[in-house]
């Protein structure tokens, strides 16, 4: 067995001056007021203001693998890829897919969504419903950020809605995507 090494930290004691935080709270204050008068000046080139006008400005950038408005893609006769195979809203840790089964006309194909529901209001936007889906039928990769809801039927966002940000994909049933 190898040696096990421990550093011993000496435990700085602090005088009652340390302990009521006074010296602590004003560092911080101070640079919370650098902060602010260098962002409130404009001729400072080094201004760094992160704050977003949202929802009326939304962001100029989203990284590549922003998770955005789910979308529910399309085959290429246009129909949707989806086969209800429910595992996106068994895997859902909010709860918030829900998914009423039909019967398809082509037999090659067992079932399809008559119903598709997602409330975005729900959603904790974690992808786990695009990881668990075996057909790359649902992405969240629409580039589209979900606007604040005010009424909350709104937030219900189904098939058709879902299926107008989609697009095709070609990809093989659990295969690569294109
Ligand atoms: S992103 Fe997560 S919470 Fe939202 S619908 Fe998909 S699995 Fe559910
Ligand atoms: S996992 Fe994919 S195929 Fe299955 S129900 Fe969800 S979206 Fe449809």
């Amino acid at each position: 067995m190898g040696t096990v090494r421990v550093k011993q930290v000496e435990r700085v004691k602090s005088g009652l001056w340390e302990k009521s935080y006074i010296p602590e709270i004003a560092r911080g204050l101070g640079v919370t007021m650098k902060h602010f008068f260098t962002n409130l000046n404009p001729s400072v080139k080094k201004r760094q203001i992160f704050t977003r006008d949202y929802p009326f400005g939304p962001a100029d950038y989203y990284p590549e693998r922003y998770r955005g408005m789910h979308r529910l893609m399309v085959r290429e006769d246009g129909n949707v890829r989806c086969v209800a195979c429910m595992c996106c809203s068994t895997i859902c840790p909010a709860d918030c897919i829900h998914i009423e089964a039909g019967e398809h006309d082509d037999p090659s194909i067992e079932k399809y969504p008559k119903l598709f529901v997602i409330d975005e209001l729900r959603c904790i936007v974690c992808g786990l419903c695009v990881e668990a889906c075996p057909c790359d039928a649902i992405r969240m990769d629409s580039g589209v950020h979900i606007k604040p809801f005010t009424d909350r039927k709104d937030a219900f966002f189904d098939r058709d809605l879902l299926m107008e940000h989609g697009g095709m994909s070609m990809a093989k049933q659990g295969g690569v995507r294109t």
